[in-house]
């Protein structure tokens, strides 16, 4: 079943058609033609089974003429061609909890095939599909999400504002000196759990450098470039690689 990133985020009923084998209408699972009956097979006697000698040994196997059933159709219903078997239909609700993640396998009690001589219906085991979201993602019980942050607002420390899912925006705080990449921790504004608690939303920051550069911008760069101090960056590393 394939899910939107929102359906599988607040759980969805929905319907699902199943197609599995029932006892043939027409004959009413007995194979044979209406007004005749099966007859019981000659070979095992109605068994279904016959016993292969070989040597001093005899072995049990299904009976070859009648293939375990103990019962021979003479004349095969038209409808199952004799084998008592018809494919049905039909239409369950299926509920898949909120906070299901993609490559989840639901297991629905009870949803599956009927089971045999009126014997308990088996599980249905639905595979979860979830469709990417443009803006979240998600890990484990957590949400993620990157927001864009300018050069000033990670080296003096700001306060942002970033989206949640299905809820209204927060306000972040970012530090001074906040390097890029960092990843801040918005508590309970993740996916549902089962027990009814929210996972986190996971808020990484993507420091943008200025794609365009006017008179204004290139003379407070230039600054900042001085104010630097001719520090150079790079030294340690252009010292720490010519280390045997
Ligand atoms: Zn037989
Ligand atoms: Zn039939």
């Amino acid at each position: 079943m394939t899910l939107s990133f929102g359906r599988s985020m607040n759980g969805v009923t929905v319907p699902i058609k199943l197609t599995s084998e029932a006892a043939c209408p027409t004959c009413h699972g007995t194979g044979a033609k209406a007004g005749t009956v099966p007859r019981v097979c000659a070979n095992c006697e109605g068994t279904g089974q016959e016993t292969r000698n070989l040597g001093n040994f005899g072995f049990q196997e299904p009976c070859h003429v009648c293939h375990g059933r103990g019962l021979v159709v003479d004349d095969p219903c038209p409808t199952c061609h004799g084998s008592g078997r018809a494919t049905g239909t039909r239409t369950i609700q299926a509920r898949i909890p909120a906070g299901v993640a993609d490559g989840q396998k639901i297991r629905l009690k009870g949803k599956g095939a009927p089971g045999e001589n009126g014997g308990p219906s088996g599980d249905l085991y639905v595979n979860i599909k979830v469709l990417p979201h443009r803006v979240f993602g998600r890990a484990g019980d957590n949400l993620t999400l990157t927001v864009p942050v300018t050069f000033p607002e990670a080296a003096l420390g700001s306060e942002i504002r970033v989206p949640t899912f299905q809820g209204q925006p927060v306000t972040l705080r970012l530090p001074e000196g906040t390097p890029n990449g960092r990843t801040f921790r918005v508590r309970g504004r993740g996916a549902p759990r089962r027990d009814g608690t929210k996972g986190d939303l996971l808020v990484t920051v993507d420091v943008q450098v200025p794609q365009k550069v006017d008179d204004h911008t290139r003379e407070a760069l230039e600054r900042l470039r001085e104010a630097g101090g001719g520090d150079d960056l790079r030294s340690e590393l252009l010292q720490q690689a010519r280390e045997e």
